[in-house]
């Protein structure tokens, strides 16, 4: 059992930031064969305003839902990409799940994973199969709450969360896109991984390696 705090969330958003700066190159070219190559952009963009906002924050009068709520914020105002509104839905849905608590619990951080992955989905309407983000977020979502009622620390609930979301990205490779930009290329977009949920899975490492 662990409790985590404001500073432990700032320094997520952090690491994530500089992963994506890491991922960049990737995710732009896999977005450059079904989609217009600008989604590593996007992400590290909005996750390096989102890691700026929240380290500004004061940490005297900030609590878990004010970080995810300013995170979602900036990474709107950064992003002018379809990943902009998901990602500020998830995080604001994030923000909601902490609302009124000074830190998070292990249960706490398996609701707000859960909240993310929903979040995503209701905005963007996608389902699974649909060649999108959801195909990793899903899955991910799923697991990390079926290993929560196992009973599983919350390490190994975003370890097992990693790997679904890992398989659900790469199932995006034999799937054709219904929604977004690759959605008018048919079955051209078969065989390659849908970049936003090549990025969805370098998020979920975040977690998993940062809450170990
Ligand atoms: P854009 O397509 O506007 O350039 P990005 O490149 O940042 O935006 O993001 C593309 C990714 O967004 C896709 O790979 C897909 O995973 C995701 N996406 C697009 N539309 C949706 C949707 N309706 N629901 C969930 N994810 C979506
Ligand atoms: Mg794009
Ligand atoms: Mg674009």
């Amino acid at each position: 059992m662990t409790t985590i705090g404001t500073e432990e969330l700032k320094l997520l958003f952090v690491r994530i930031a500089e992963a994506m700066a890491r991922e960049k190159d990737r995710l732009c070219e896999l977005d450059g064969v079904i989609g217009d190559a600008d989604h590593g952009i996007a992400m590290e963009l909005g996750f390096a305003a989102a890691a700026k906002a929240v380290s500004e924050l004061d940490s005297s009068a900030s609590d878990p839902t004010l970080v995810f709520n300013t995170a979602a914020k900036s990474f709107l105002n950064a992003v002018g990409a379809s990943s902009g509104p998901l990602y500020a839905t998830a995080l604001m849905r994030a923000g909601a799940v902490a609302k009124g608590k000074s830190s998070l619990s292990d249960d706490d951080m398996v609701e707000v994973f859960s909240a993310f992955a929903r979040g995503i989905q209701d905005r963007g309407k996608a389902e699974v199969g649909e060649k999108t983000m959801v195909d990793a977020w899903a899955p991910a979502a799923a697991a990390c709450r079926a290993a929560r009622d196992q009973g599983l620390s919350l390490a190994d609930c975003l370890a097992a969360a990693f790997k679904a979301g890992e398989a659900g990205a790469e199932a995006t490779k034999s799937m054709i896109a219904a929604k977004g930009r690759s959605s008018r290329l048919g079955d051209r977009a078969l065989g390659h991984m849908d970049p936003g949920a090549a990025s969805a899975v370098v998020i979920m490492a975040c977690f998993r390696d940062h809450f170990t």
